[in-house]
């Protein structure tokens, strides 16, 4: 039997995994072998890679890198972290007084960044104390969850998506993580568990970095030969340029059972395409087999969708984005009688 001591630490993030019974939130994944992470602890992994997907947001890739007293244990580990599932970053409160250098990929958007905190704050650095989202940890330290959107078992390695913050504490120490370094992981906080086959049809609504979730979820459908769930993925950007895992959806758009569309909703063109809904700059930046639509997802949109996805009760919804995005789709899908939903 397991007692309350053997569970992980309680992430304090007070996220759905925080508020609801946690002891069944914490599976075991079938494998004989243990998962680097299991046991609560945080553990070093080593920055292998850091690329730009959008102006704001960059893609981090991690390795497990075992200490001198984990090595000779963790020699058959593996790392389980079950798809749309968080980790927890942490990072030294004092940070800033070891004068660590500024990555240079993060300088255009730092620039930017600055000139807004000018205008908006007062400047960088106003904000004095990080917020600490793991409430169970010394005050050394101060951590954000972050969600891996790919995972390498074997070779024990993640990615996540972070998109940057302006002031934020993490963001700020983000721009000053080169490849080489070491950071500290914890997990996993697993709060949607995707069964095998569980609904005829998934419909996913995600916006900006919300998609993170929600393509690891979906990725992982994809991946599975036997699961002949319908995908769909409803996806909300500011513009273009913000679509983030753009070829990786297009490589999910040959699959039979998955389709997206993106809805973009800044407009920046001057033709037409303002009143009408249909936008002929944006057809020249589009590749083949993308659906993109250069307006908000707007509540027709969404009744549109469900009207096509069939039987409510078959159907699996699930939601990533801001609160008022969240509450956008949530108020249709009440409206609609659709129970099935779950929400990041
Ligand atoms: C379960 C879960 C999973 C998540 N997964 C991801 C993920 O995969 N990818 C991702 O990018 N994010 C994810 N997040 C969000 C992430 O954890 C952080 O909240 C985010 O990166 C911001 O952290 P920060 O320390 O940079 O900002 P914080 O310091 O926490 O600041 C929060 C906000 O306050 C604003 N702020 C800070 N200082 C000031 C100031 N002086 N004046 C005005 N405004 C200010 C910042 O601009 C920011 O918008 C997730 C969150 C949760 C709860």
């Amino acid at each position: 039997m397991t007692s309350e001591d053997d569970l992980p630490e309680c992430c304090g993030s007070g996220c759905t995994n925080c508020v609801l019974d946690r002891k069944t939130k914490f599976r075991k994944l079938p494998s004989s072998r243990t998962s680097i992470l299991d046991g609560g602890a945080y553990k070093p992994f080593l920055c292998t890679n850091i690329s730009q997907c959008s102006f704001n947001t960059f893609r981090f890739r991690f390795q497990h890198q075992p200490s001198l007293v984990e090595s000779t244990d963790a020699a058959g580990n593996e790392l389980h972290i079950s798809p749309g599932s968080h980790l927890m970053l942490r990072a030294p409160r004092d940070w800033r007084q070891t004068n660590r250098p500024t990555n240079e990929l993060f300088m255009p958007w730092r620039a930017q960044s600055m000139e807004k905190a000018r205008v908006q704050n007062g400047g960088i650095g106003a904000k004095k104390s990080a917020e600490k989202y793991d409430q169970s940890e010394r005050d050394l330290y101060f951590s954000r969850p972050y969600t891996p959107i790919r995972v390498d078992s074997n070779a024990c390695e993640f990615e996540v998506l972070i998109r940057l913050e302006v002031c934020g504490e993490m963001s700020e120490y983000l721009q000053t993580l080169h490849a080489g370094d070491v950071m500290e992981w914890k997990g996993t906080y697993t709060g949607f568990l995707w069964e095998r086959n569980a609904r005829k049809s998934l419909l996913c609504f995600a916006q900006g970095v919300g998609l993170a979730p929600i393509y690891s979820i979906l990725a992982a459908i994809l991946d599975d030969e036997e699961d002949e769930t319908r995908l769909k993925l409803v996806y909300c950007c500011r513009d273009i340029e913000g679509i983030l895992m753009r070829d990786e959806l297009l490589k999910m758009g040959a699959f039979w059972n998955f389709e997206a569309a993106v809805y973009l909703s800044r407009k920046v063109c001057s033709c037409d395409g303002k009143t009408t809904r249909r936008c002929s700059c944006l057809s020249s930046k589009i590749k083949y087999s993308e659906r993109i639509f250069n307006h908000r997802l707007e509540k027709i949109d969404i009744e549109n969708l469900l009207h096509r996805s069939g039987q409510q009760d078959s159907v699996q919804v699930l939601i990533c984005g801001t609160e008022c995005f969240t509450k956008l789709v949530e108020n249709c899908l009440t409206r609609l009688n659709v129970r099935n939903v779950y929400k990041f």
